[in-house]
């Protein structure tokens, strides 16, 4: 079967029903979690310049199992009902997975956010959050959106600004929306959260002897050869926590083409560089790649595709010569591009589970939002007086001193960023583990992507199972 009439839905649809042959649902169960509960599409006209322009947009829940529903708004072209819809889907099976208690949901404007001013979109992003007010589709308890592609911190404080102007009084507003500016409520870490999830996940991947032993490569990242597509908040920090992490960054590609250098590039140059020339290309010591999708090919352990869904399918994947493919974004492989990888015995880190930290860190900083309290707040200088007395019994029992570094780290108390690092890092140990053990455990499993969405599917299932279902 070809490709090409893509539907991402469909290949969404394709992955469930393949993991739910290992699973035992009630058939009835299997195609309601499978099914988008409810879709909103609608058109609402916003003055551009001295012009009417009739602005297409969606908001879709995939799943009540749990409510609030959750998941990211996204501004780009290519949005569309069939992308809304296997976004969403994505979003139930990644909070399922990393057991973040939400239902999946995703919403999505079709404009090219870069043709319009920031009065523009301002309105535009006010007139759509006022739409999914009237229809109930946003609220700290029915559905709270967050940034996807093309969408951030200020769009987030746009929503939370018309959302508080129309409940005025509403105590717990500020979790309406994830992902906003820190002085907005938002909460420290959620930015670098996707990237550092992708992280943490390929790093425990990586750390697995057995699993490692199997595609041919050594345990650990140290002097890992890693390639990133998207240079994006989700690429730029995934590439930035790889190199902090002792793997060599040998390419990057965006749009305009990409660049590499076998000696390892520095990501943060690179970004500047970018910003300054507008351009990727030209970046001192590194060769350039007229073509960007020819960096998918080149040779490398790791390949992180952090951009858009179905960049690498049935034509290309066949040259792709990486060991891992970890999907930073959602849906960068077709089902037929998953096909030719199981067999060449390429494995593939799934998407709604490794980039499932930004959903994890809008879990923190919803949970923040509730509690009206910033996370370490009370327990800071708690914890560093205590920290502090027992380091002076120590040193007094023992008649030694603790030296200046080893006590700076002793006696630190945690911070909001420290918390949430930690809670992403546990999150997302946890979920690797439990989806290796569920790969282990069934040899008849083809693959991760596979075992991920039985461990997801089970979860739900459960939730129908143990709740009833209403009659
Ligand atoms: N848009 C992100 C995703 O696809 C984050 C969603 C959220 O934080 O709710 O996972």
């Amino acid at each position: 079967m070809s490709d090409i009439n893509y539907s991402f839905f469909g290949a969404v649809e394709r992955s469930f029903d393949r993991a739910a042959k290992f699973t035992s649902w009630d058939p009835g169960i299997l195609e309601q979690i499978k099914q988008c509960n409810s879709v909103y599409r609608m058109h609402f006209p916003v003055k551009i310049g001295d012009k009417v322009e009739v602005i297409k947009a969606y908001r879709v829940q995939h799943s009540h199992h749990k409510t609030p529903c959750k998941g990211g708004i996204r501004f780009a072209t290519s949005v569309n009902l069939d992308e809304v819809m296997a976004l969403a889907a994505l979003m139930t099976y990644k909070c399922a997975i990393v057991n973040v208690p939400f239902g999946g949901a995703k919403g999505g404007i079709t404009i090219d956010p870069k043709k319009y001013s920031a009065y523009d979109l301002e309105k535009i992003t006010r007139r759509y959050t006022s739409e999914l007010i009237k229809k109930n589709f946003i609220g700290p308890g029915t559905d709270v959106p967050a940034p996807d592609y093309g969408t951030g911190e200020r769009e987030m404080a746009w929503i939370l600004d018309t959302y508080l102007s129309m409940r005025p009084g509403e105590v717990d507003a500020l979790a309406c929306v994830t992902g906003k500016p820190v002085t907005q409520g938002g909460v420290r870490g959620r930015r670098e959260a996707t990237g550092l999830g992708v992280f943490y996940g390929l790093r425990e991947v990586c750390d697995m002897p057995d699993v490692m032993k199997r595609i041919g490569l050594e345990t650990g990242v140290l002097g890992k050869k890693i390639i990133v597509q998207g240079l994006g908040n989700v690429g730029y920090h995934s590439a930035k926590f790889f190199q902090q992490g002792g793997a060599k960054i040998i390419a990057l590609a965006e749009y305009e083409g990409a660049i590499f250098n076998n000696r390892g590039l520095d990501v943060e140059a690179v970004f500047q560089h970018r910003k300054k020339t507008g351009s990727i290309l030209n970046f001192p010591g590194a060769k350039n790649f007229e073509k960007s999708s020819d960096a998918l090919e080149a040779e490398c352990d790791i390949l992180i595709p952090a951009a858009l869904e179905n960049v690498i399918n049935s034509e290309n994947a066949g040259r792709v010569k990486a060991r891992i493919i970890g999907e930073a974004a959602n849906g960068p492989l077709t089902p037929e591009a998953d096909e030719i990888f199981i067999k060449k015995g390429i494995l593939v880190v799934p998407d709604m589970y490794l980039n499932a930290g930004g959903v994890t860190v809008s879990y923190f900083e919803w949970l923040k939002n509730l509690s009206h309290v910033r996370y370490g707040r009370m327990e800071k200088r708690f914890t560093e007086n205590l920290n502090s007395n027992i380091l002076g019994q120590m040193e007094f029992l023992t008649g030694k001193k603790v030296g200046h570094n080893a006590r700076e780290k002793i006696m630190h108390g945690p911070e909001e960023a420290d918390l949430v690092f930690s809670g992403l890092e546990e999150t997302m140990i946890v979920a690797t583990r439990e989806i290796m053990e569920m790969w282990h455990n069934n040899p008849t499993i083809p693959d991760m992507r596979t075992a991920a969405y039985v461990v997801a599917i089970n979860k739900v299932g459960t939730a129908y199972a143990e709740l009833g279902i209403f009659p």
